[in-house]
């Protein structure tokens, strides 16, 4: 039988994961189904029980649901347990439930390996404070940078992450105001919804970079991004297909090349 994996999210329709799979599976001769799953809100749980019973074998977790799955995990790695986030699950054959979070090395590996851009004595904003900030926090931490400063919409959700990671400050957008940084990476679902968070203008260093974990389109961060001084801007398709090449290693035991993976989306 042909294992099954699935992404679960709400919106999923967007969502490039089944291709790169689908990809990542030719690449390593492995037999795997890989499909979409739109769970209801407040219904991740049934939907998760329901693909595995049906004989799911792992999925992973989009928009709105990491910190759902990240309850639903029987057990979860020292990272997702930091990053109180799943975007990984692994049903295991003694029934138990892996919980992982690849986002942040996903991230990481985007920034550093495919765009050239060395985090180390950088001033970082991370906008957010979902499932996919508090993912990325720690491996951003991990790359020594200058500073590390969170916003969130919900201010009280930005602070209340400073007890997990004392090192960061945190706050809202208001706190923003003539103050600049090195690299600003949006971790908000607000491109989802055709928003934008309401930053200064002044908020990009000259050549910062702009990252934009929203992807498949040009959003209005990274037009905001391109007016006010950013001197590089990139959407979160490579940390997408990062941060799934991690998801396959621990699903299958083996990592597959994202180089190709990246480039056959970049010129499609
Ligand atoms: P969550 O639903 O867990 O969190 C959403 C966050 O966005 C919250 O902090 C929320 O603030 C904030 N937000 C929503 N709308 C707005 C807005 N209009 N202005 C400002 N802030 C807003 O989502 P996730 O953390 O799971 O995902 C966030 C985004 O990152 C999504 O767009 C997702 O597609 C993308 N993503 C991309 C990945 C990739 O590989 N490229 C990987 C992971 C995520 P509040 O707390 O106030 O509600």
């Amino acid at each position: 039988m042909v294992d099954r994996y699935a992404v679960i999210g709400n919106p999923v329709e967007h969502s490039k994961s089944p291709l790169i799979h689908a990809e990542f599976a030719r690449q390593t001769g492995q037999a795997m189904l890989y499909e979409r799953i739109l769970a209801p809100l407040g219904g991740f749980a049934g939907s998760l029980k329901q693909f595995r019973l049906a004989g799911g074998r792992g999925v992973n977790v989009t928009v709105p649901f990491k910190e759902d799955a990240y309850h639903c995990a029987t057990r979860r790695t020292p990272r997702a347990t930091l990053a109180q986030a799943v975007n990984t699950l692994k049903f295991e054959d003694d029934g138990s439930v892996l919980g992982d979070t690849t986002d942040g090395l996903g991230l990481v590996r985007d920034i550093v390996s495919n765009l050239g851009v060395n985090l180390r004595d950088q001033r970082i904003l991370l906008m957010g404070a979902g499932g996919a900030a508090r993912g990325v926090i720690g491996p951003l931490l991990d790359q020594v940078p200058a500073s590390l400063m969170l916003v969130n919409r919900s201010a009280d959700r930005a602070l209340a992450l400073c007890a997990t990671f004392p090192i960061i400050s945190a706050g809202a957008y208001a706190d923003l105001a003539e103050r600049s940084f090195d690299v600003v990476i949006n971790a908000t679902a607000s491109s989802l919804n055709n928003e934008l968070p309401p930053l200064p203008d002044s908020v990009f260093a000259p050549g910062a970079l702009a990252y934009d974990m929203m992807y498949g389109r040009d959003t209005l961060f990274m037009q905001f991004a391109r007016a006010h001084g950013a001197g590089l801007v990139a959407d979160g398709l490579g940390m997408l297909v990062e941060q799934a090449a991690e998801s396959f290693l621990l699903w299958r035991g083996l990592r597959p090349e994202t180089e190709p993976v990246l480039k056959m989306f970049r010129t499609a």
